[in-house]
């Protein structure tokens, strides 16, 4: 049998993907992908409607991308973190409370910023960014993007993060994310497994020091994406290295957002072993599709 072709790191219309979670799923199957999870941002809206829409020979990996903080490691100011949680109950109390408090948090922090241009001018309103969002879908940043394009402002998502939208941009206003470690604990009492999000994604800001994640290993983390669009290939090193050292499993993932970001989906992938002992530990919900 060939190598299975394993994405585990994919966003729909519930959080800032541009495909509804149905046809998520239909372009994972039409470029072969066997294992797809689906991992929006503070919800789990699209896991029924993925999972109705699974072909035969394709599995689904249930998750979810929680918005975190942790310290750096430096002894600055703590720096936001993405952490992948699979395979978790999604009705554990924990974690229902806090994504649906994360979700109001980036209603508000999305109004807020939609604000802040419209009274410089920018012709943008709530009604046109909000418009775009299934219900229990996590509003982000993408959306006010996609507003500022049919606006005429910018041509892209891409140009609008890099000219309005980035970190610390005058209309950036940040929300209030879960500490990480308090999130690896949530998704473990939920049955799940934790796995630390694209690190070293170095474009979108300050990130943690190597010794953080050791640390966040000892704490309850089963492992670390290595292999990520925003992952130059020596820090790919590094944190291969540092996974062999802590006992941290490696995946490798295309984060694929739909037209929202330019990679295609499986762009990157995860080693079935590593699937494998992932899967060992996470008994929060049941495997779709074997
Ligand atoms: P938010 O969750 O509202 O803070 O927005 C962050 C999201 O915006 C990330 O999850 C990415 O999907 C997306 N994003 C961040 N930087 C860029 C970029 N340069 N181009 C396109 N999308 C981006
Ligand atoms: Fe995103
Ligand atoms: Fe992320
Ligand atoms: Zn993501």
């Amino acid at each position: 049998m060939p190598r299975p072709r394993i994405d585990l790191h994919t966003h729909s219309t519930a959080s800032d993907g541009t495909d509804g979670p149905a046809e998520l799923v239909a372009v994972a199957a039409a470029a072969g992908v066997d294992v797809l999870a689906i991992t929006d941002h503070d919800t789990t809206a699209g896991w029924a409607a993925a999972a109705a829409a699974l072909p035969t020979g394709m599995r689904l990996v249930r998750g979810a991308e929680f918005s975190c903080v942790s310290p750096t490691g430096r002894g600055d100011r703590d720096v936001a973190v993405h952490l992948l949680g699979y395979q978790f109950d999604p009705a554990h109390p924990a974690i229902a409370a806090e994504q649906a408090r994360l979700r109001g948090e980036r209603v508000e922090r999305l109004h807020r910023m939609t604000e802040k241009m419209a009274a410089d001018g920018y012709p943008v309103d709530s009604d046109a960014v909000f418009a775009q969002l299934p219900p229990g879908a996590s509003a982000g940043r993408p959306h006010l993007a996609q507003a500022l394009v049919a606006a005429g402002v910018v041509g892209s998502v891409t140009e609008a993060f890099a000219t309005l939208l980035y970190n610390g941009s005058p209309y950036y206003v940040p929300k209030c994310d879960t500490p990480v470690r308090e999130a690896i604990a949530m998704v473990r009492a939920a049955g799940g497994v934790a796995v630390f999000a694209h690190p070293f994604a170095r474009k979108r800001g300050r990130i943690v020091e190597p010794s953080v994640i050791a640390e966040l290993a000892a704490a309850g983390l089963t492992g670390v994406e290595v292999d990520h669009p925003d992952h130059a290939p020596e820090d790919r090193e590094l944190l291969r290295a540092l996974a062999t050292e802590t006992g941290l499993v490696v995946t490798g993932s295309s984060d694929y957002h739909g037209t929202n970001k330019t990679t295609p989906i499986a762009a990157e992938t995860t080693a079935a072993e590593s699937l494998e002992r992932l899967l060992e530990e996470a008994t929060g919900v049941e495997l779709l599709g074997v």
